[in-house]
Protein backbone atom coordinates (compact mmCIF):
# COMPACT_ATOMS: atom_id res chain seq x y z
CA UNK A 1 0.00 0.00 0.00
CA UNK A 2 1.14 3.70 -0.37
CA UNK A 3 1.33 3.99 3.29
CA UNK A 4 4.30 5.81 4.33
CA UNK A 5 5.35 7.94 7.70
CA UNK A 6 5.74 6.66 11.48
CA UNK A 7 3.02 5.49 13.25
CA UNK A 8 0.35 8.04 14.61
CA UNK A 9 0.21 6.17 18.01
CA UNK A 10 3.44 5.08 19.21
CA UNK A 11 5.25 7.73 16.37
CA UNK A 12 8.44 5.23 16.27
CA UNK A 13 7.74 2.46 14.54
CA UNK A 14 6.65 2.73 10.82
CA UNK A 15 3.24 2.55 10.01
CA UNK A 16 2.14 -0.73 8.07
CA UNK A 17 -1.78 0.09 8.22
CA UNK A 18 -4.51 2.24 7.78
CA UNK A 19 -7.36 2.66 10.64
CA UNK A 20 -10.57 1.99 8.32
CA UNK A 21 -12.31 4.72 11.28
CA UNK A 22 -10.06 7.49 11.37
CA UNK A 23 -7.63 6.51 8.79
CA UNK A 24 -4.86 7.09 10.18
CA UNK A 25 -1.62 5.45 9.54
CA UNK A 26 -0.61 2.75 12.34
CA UNK A 27 1.84 0.13 13.15
CA UNK A 28 1.55 -3.36 13.38
CA UNK A 29 1.66 -3.49 16.98
CA UNK A 30 -1.32 -1.06 16.73
CA UNK A 31 -3.73 -2.20 14.58
CA UNK A 32 -6.25 -4.68 15.08
CA UNK A 33 -6.60 -7.09 12.96
CA UNK A 34 -9.51 -7.76 14.06
CA UNK A 35 -11.58 -4.71 13.19
CA UNK A 36 -9.23 -3.37 10.46
CA UNK A 37 -9.20 -0.22 13.03
CA UNK A 38 -6.23 1.50 15.23
CA UNK A 39 -6.12 0.15 18.92
CA UNK A 40 -7.46 3.43 19.68
CA UNK A 41 -10.86 2.91 17.50
CA UNK A 42 -10.79 -0.52 18.15
CA UNK A 43 -11.10 0.01 22.17
CA UNK A 44 -14.47 2.23 20.94
CA UNK A 45 -16.36 -0.72 19.46
CA UNK A 46 -18.68 -2.16 21.03
CA UNK A 47 -18.88 1.06 23.63
CA UNK A 48 -20.82 3.09 21.89
CA UNK A 49 -19.10 6.47 22.94
CA UNK A 50 -21.38 8.95 21.14
CA UNK A 51 -20.12 8.25 17.47
CA UNK A 52 -22.92 7.49 15.36
CA UNK A 53 -23.51 4.17 13.77
CA UNK A 54 -23.24 2.50 16.72
CA UNK A 55 -25.97 -0.83 17.55
CA UNK A 56 -28.90 -0.47 19.10
CA UNK A 57 -29.43 -1.89 22.36
CA UNK A 58 -31.08 -5.21 22.35
CA UNK A 59 -34.82 -4.71 20.68
CA UNK A 60 -36.06 -7.87 22.49
CA UNK A 61 -36.23 -9.27 26.05
CA UNK A 62 -38.91 -9.06 28.52
CA UNK A 63 -40.50 -6.79 25.70
CA UNK A 64 -42.38 -3.52 26.73
CA UNK A 65 -44.69 -3.75 24.74
CA UNK A 66 -46.70 -7.30 25.67
CA UNK A 67 -48.81 -5.41 27.90
CA UNK A 68 -52.65 -7.45 27.22
ZN1 LIG B 1 2.65 2.11 16.84
ZN1 LIG C 1 -8.50 4.73 14.29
Amino acid sequence: MSVSGLCHVCESAEASHTCDQCGRAVCDQHHDDAFGLCLDCSAGVGRGSGSGTGEEPGHNDTGDNVRF
